[in-house]
């Protein structure tokens, strides 16, 4: 993935849009970088894929 676009993504959804939690690991969230896929979730529901050319 661009690093750019990583950081647009990651700066987006370092909080969860839906709960405001920013912890990553532990049961809190995930964060995972693809060759083109950026992914996050929480521990509330929330998940996002996002795919690099969209
Ligand atoms: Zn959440």
């Amino acid at each position: 993935m661009n690093i750019y676009k990583f950081l647009e993504l990651g700066k987006k959804y370092n909080d969860c849009p839906n709960c405001g939690n920013n912890f990553i690991g532990n049961g809190e969230g995930k964060l995972i970088v693809e060759n083109d896929t950026f992914y996050r979730s929480c521990k509330c529901g929330f998940e996002v894929t996002v795919k690099e050319n969209e």
